[in-house]
């Protein structure tokens, strides 16, 4: 597989599973623009890592759930480099509550970022993808977006949003050679699942049948795969990586 010449957009790369997409599409020759909200120094330790590893990026700056950010960086990106080819809708972030407890600002932080964030990141981008006739959109949904999860109504509910989503899209794009996919991680040690205790750890585990919790470069295998040629005929799908925890 070789990204060779192309340019991808991965929001959310400064840590976690972002990080590894944007390490790993670097590794295979793309040059990448790692997005990030609050954390440059995250974002600069992804820059150097692929720096020294011979690779094309820079960092980015925007908040994906503010369109005209949005609308700013994108148009900079597209003057820099003259087009997008691969956009990984990663960013994502938990505000975890049980639904009676939950604040209607719990809701819309979650929905404005997991969700309108990919509406507005992936509208931004379809343009110069449909004027190039080649595109990659790869959203990352979760497992708990097909199943559910007590204490994540919110997340679940944008998780599952992001499943309609890139199935309509896919079928809006098809004829312009984009491909619209995306992946459905299980649970994948990051920042955003470090904090658990152990207790609901080994709980999860026991829903695992692999018994072990995932990595990012597991998830990064999965985005490299749907950004290649390789899956030029796949277009409205979702790669479960979840070591069977969901079948
Ligand atoms: P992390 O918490 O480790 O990292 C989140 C990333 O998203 C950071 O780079 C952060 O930037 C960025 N981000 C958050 N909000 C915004 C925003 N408004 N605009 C731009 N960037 C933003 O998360 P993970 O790596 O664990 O998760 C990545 C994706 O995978 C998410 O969509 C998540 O829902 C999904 N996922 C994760 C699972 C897991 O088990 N970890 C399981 C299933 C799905 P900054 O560094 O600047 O804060």
């Amino acid at each position: 597989m070789s990204l060779s010449g192309k340019i991808a957009v991965v929001t959310g790369g400064s840590r976690g599973i972002g990080r590894a997409i944007c390490q790993r599409l670097a590794a295979l020759g793309a040059t990448v623009i790692v997005n990030y909200v609050s954390n440059p120094a995250a974002a600069e330790e992804t820059v150097q890592s692929i720096q020294s590893a011979g690779g094309k990026t820079e960092a980015i700056q925007f908040n994906v759930a503010v369109a005209e950010e949005i609308e700013q960086a994108f148009k900079q990106i597209l003057e820099a480099h003259g087009r997008v080819d691969i956009l990984v809708n990663n960013a994502g972030i938990t505000r975890d509550g049980l639904l009676m407890k939950m604040k209607e600002e719990q809701w819309d932080e979650v929905l404005n970022t997991n969700l309108k964030g990919v509406f507005l990141c992936t509208k931004a981008v379809s343009r110069a993808m449909m004027k190039q006739r080649w595109g990659r959109i790869i959203n990352i949904t979760s497992v708990v977006g097909f199943a559910g999860n007590a204490g994540q109504a919110n997340y679940a509910a944008a998780k599952a949003g992001i499943i309609g989503f890139t199935k309509s899209v896919a079928r809006e794009l098809a004829s312009r050679g984009i491909t619209v996919n995306g992946v459905a991680p299980g649970y994948i040690i990051t920042d955003m699942t470090r904090d658990l205790s152990e207790e609901v750890t080994n709980t999860i585990k026991n829903e695992i049948p692999m018994g072990v919790l995932g990595e990012a470069e597991d998830i990064a295998g999965a985005v490299a795969y749907l950004a290649s040629d390789e899956a030029r005929y796949v277009t409205g799908q979702f790669i479960h990586v979840n070591g069977g925890m969901f079948m």
